[in-house]
């Protein structure tokens, strides 16, 4: 049975990451609308993967015996106003969801639970990753996102990535 505190921050954790997969839609909503298609399709996979992030923790929770509870998703508060934004915006979303994971893995920790923790291993190696891939994003928008010919190029770029599934299955 897992821990009370270490169950509301998972539950809390799904709702966060369902959020993030709205953020995402959001930017990649903002693409569509500035025909550039390649951005658009990079952050419909960004939220595609949020999502399966979200269903993951719900699995770990069904696989414990747990039943949970879905709450209201906030609206994406982010205001774009240049095509940089998204990017700066994910990198700083993704800190904070970092923080979030870490926090369960401390308080998972602080109750030995040891299930949690072997379960949150492979979000905290996600995470890295995440936070390295928002990183490299921004800065490639940064450089090359106000000349058009650049933008072009990295649309283009963008278009290329395909959805993979998460390596985790449960
Ligand atoms: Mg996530």
């Amino acid at each position: 049975m897992l821990n009370e505190k270490v169950i509301k921050l998972l539950n809390d954790q799904v709702n966060k990451e369902f959020y993030s997969a709205y953020l995402y839609l959001d930017f990649a909503n903002y693409y569509v609308d500035k025909n550039l298609d390649g951005f658009a399709n990079w952050y419909q996979i960004q939220a595609q993967e949020e999502r399966d992030h979200a269903m993951l923790f719900i699995k770990y929770l069904q696989n414990n015996g747990i039943a949970v509870t879905l709450g209201a998703i906030d609206a994406p508060d982010k205001n774009i106003a240049a095509i940089v934004d998204p990017a700066k915006f994910a990198l700083e979303h993704e800190k904070y969801v970092t923080a979030s994971i870490h926090n369960i893995y401390a308080e998972a920790m602080a109750a030995k639970d040891f299930r949690t923790m072997q379960f949150l291993d492979w979000f905290i190696e996600e995470q890295g990753e995440e936070e390295t891939t928002a990183d490299e994003l921004l800065k490639k928008v940064e450089m090359f996102g106000g000349d058009s010919q650049s933008l072009y190029l990295l649309n283009q770029e963008l278009a290329a990535r395909v959805y993979e599934a998460p390596t985790l299955v449960l």
